[in-house]
């Protein structure tokens, strides 16, 4: 085991679990790791209070894989989440932790997907069932013993579920699951429907929450860019065109990301090292001295390998990976801005960490501007200048043996002195696109729509509206151009289903996302009325996604959502 995992070694997981950490290249744990694990290994009930970005997931399935009996082939551990994204996405990381397990199998259990394969891995004894709780209801009606062995309950993004109107299945659930069992329970905030939930289904749970205290931020001027996640390497290289640095520090997550990312700039010549916890000192004062002499001009780091790190040449903090808690957002952005100098600090927000990025700025005391990732006019731009600042100094003092290799040339190879520079100018710019259709080919990335503000309408009341006007404004006052969001093709559909039968929008809702697998803003207003109800959808793919929700059931009844014809 190396010494960086030491830390997790400490909080008592199993040696397969301390293995696949390694090999997925986490150094420490996170500070709601290091709070939970130990709890949840003691066998406490817990809650915990933590959104996206925090690492919650391995708070969770680390000490719960260290716990399960391998052999057993029968569901131990249950996670229920709000959406089939995050089941996915929790099913994929417990795979991960798996990893050197191989008798634990886990299966994703989410609407929209056929039963069949989900039944088979159930019936193959799945270890680990990660399910949104509409459709483990579903098999729950076929076979009511289904979590009869589960001895771990997790309830994820528990705040979410509520939201999207899965109370009522969750209480199904609760029924059908074994008194005798240990909970843990994830939320972003604590509403009282929360805590009437804990209060009724765990047992003498323990608080977990990473405490934060204010900081102050001066001289470092803030600003994030909402970028997809898999698109932050292109991102990355964007915002290195157009942004003017002297030298810079990148932070990520693993140290897989460190030489990922590192290769990636290298081989657009960029002067860049990687700096992790794998890294031996000698190499890594290295690493500094170049950064700070200018050998370097850009280093990706682990928050790990950049504690202490106190180098005045560095004029940019870019934090590729959201950090997991305010604190270390911090420090990572107090490594430029040293000695009295000025310093920029950017950060990358994935949509699934809008969340984090408020609690970041809650606990800074102040707003980080929200600025449009570089487009690619804005990398031409940059390209343009920096070519011109190289050649306009060259230009001002012209060198004399160049003045005759021209005439030389010119003449040999029978040329105007225009073929000459043309031809110059393609070797000087080899492998670079002067153009915008060029540059978007070669760094593409698609800009976040911005999210609708949904949840605060449905929270107040059944009428799901889109505030557009609002968020349009918003956009516009940011500078960025005003995105179709209200031009967005929407029909009306209807269904039978109303107050009457005990509907509201949030179930609606619930069910569509999940059965239907849409985004959250790709459904427009949802009107509740007594005996029927009236959803927008979108006209592109409308059939596709009504064969889908055929089958689809909300509090017991058929949906049977049709086109409205008014
Ligand atoms: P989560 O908050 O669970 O959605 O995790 C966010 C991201 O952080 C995921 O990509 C994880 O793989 C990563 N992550 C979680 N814990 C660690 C850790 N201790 N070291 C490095 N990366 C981590």
């Amino acid at each position: 085991m190396t010494q960086e995992t030491g830390s997790f070694a400490a909080l008592g997981l199993s040696s397969p679990i301390l293995h696949a950490i390694t090999k997925a290249g986490y150094e420490e744990p996170s500070p709601i790791q290091a709070q939970a694990i130990p709890i949840i290994m003691a066998g406490h009930d817990m809650i915990g209070q933590a959104q996206t970005g925090t690492g919650k997931t391995a708070a969770f399935a680390l000490p719960i894989l260290s716990k399960i009996d391998p052999q057993r082939r029968e569901p131990q551990v249950l996670v229920l989440a709000p959406t089939r994204e995050l089941a996915l996405q929790v099913a994929e990381a417990f795979e991960t932790f798996a990893s050197q397990m191989p008798s634990v199998s886990v299966v994703a259990v989410y609407g929209g997907a056929p039963m069949g394969l989900q039944l088979r891995a159930l019936r193959q004894g799945a270890q680990v069932i990660v399910a949104t709780p509409g459709r483990l209801v579903d098999h729950l009606s076929r076979n009511g013993d289904l979590l009869s062995s589960v001895g771990y309950l997790v309830l994820d993004e528990a705040d979410e579920m509520l939201k999207l109107g899965f109370m009522d299945d969750l209480e199904l659930i609760f029924q059908a699951l074994p008194a005798e069992r240990q909970s843990v329970l994830f939320s972003a905030t604590l509403p009282h429907s929360i805590r009437a939930i804990a209060e009724q289904h765990l047992r003498e749970p323990q608080h977990v929450k990473i405490a934060s205290k204010t900081q102050t931020v001066s001289r470092i001027e803030q600003a994030c860019i909402m970028v997809h996640a898999d698109q932050k390497a292109n991102v990355v290289l964007r915002v290195l065109e157009v942004e003017d640095f002297d030298a810079l520090i990148a932070f990520v997550r693993t140290k897989q990301e460190t030489l990922d990312l590192t290769s990636a700039l290298q081989a657009r010549g960029y002067k860049a090292a990687a700096l992790n916890g794998d890294i031996a000192q000698n190499h890594r004062e290295q690493v500094i001295e170049s950064l700070k002499d200018g050998r370097l001009d850009i280093v990706i780091a682990t928050d790990v390998a950049a504690r202490g790190l106190d180098v005045p040449r560095i004029t940019h903090v870019l934090n590729v990976d959201m950090p997991y808690d305010p604190e270390s957002y911090v420090h990572r952005i107090g490594r430029t801005g040293r000695a009295g100098r000025e310093g920029k600090a950017l950060l990358l927000v994935t949509p699934r960490e809008r969340r984090m990025l408020s609690v970041v700025e809650r606990v800074i005391g102040q707003k980080i501007d929200q600025v449009q990732l570089p487009d690619a006019a804005a990398v031409l731009q940059a390209r343009i200048s920096k070519l011109q600042a190289d050649l306009t100094p060259r230009m001002q003092a012209p060198n004399g043996q160049h003045k005759s290799l021209l005439e030389r040339l010119t003449t040999t190879l029978d040329c105007h002195p225009e073929d000459l520079a043309l031809a110059l100018l393609g070797k000087l710019t080899e492998g670079m696109a002067f153009d915008v259709s060029g540059i978007e080919r070669e760094y593409p990335v698609q800009e976040v729509t911005a999210r609708p503000e949904r949840n605060r309408s449905f929270e107040r009341g059944e009428r799901v509206e889109r505030p557009e006007r609002g968020s349009r404004e918003r956009r516009e006052h940011r500078g960025s151009p005003a995105m179709l969001v209200d031009q967005q093709n929407r029909v009306r559909c209807r269904t039978a289903l109303g107050t009457r039968d005990g509907v509201a929008a949030r179930n609606l809702l619930g069910a569509i996302l999940n059965e239907g697998g849409l985004a959250r803003d790709a459904i427009g207003r949802i009107q509740i009325r007594e005996t029927f109800s009236l959803v927008e959808l979108p006209e592109e793919g409308l059939e596709r996604l009504l064969g889908k929700l055929k089958d689809t059931r909300v509090g017991g009844k058929p949906l049977k959502l049709r086109r409205y014809r008014e």
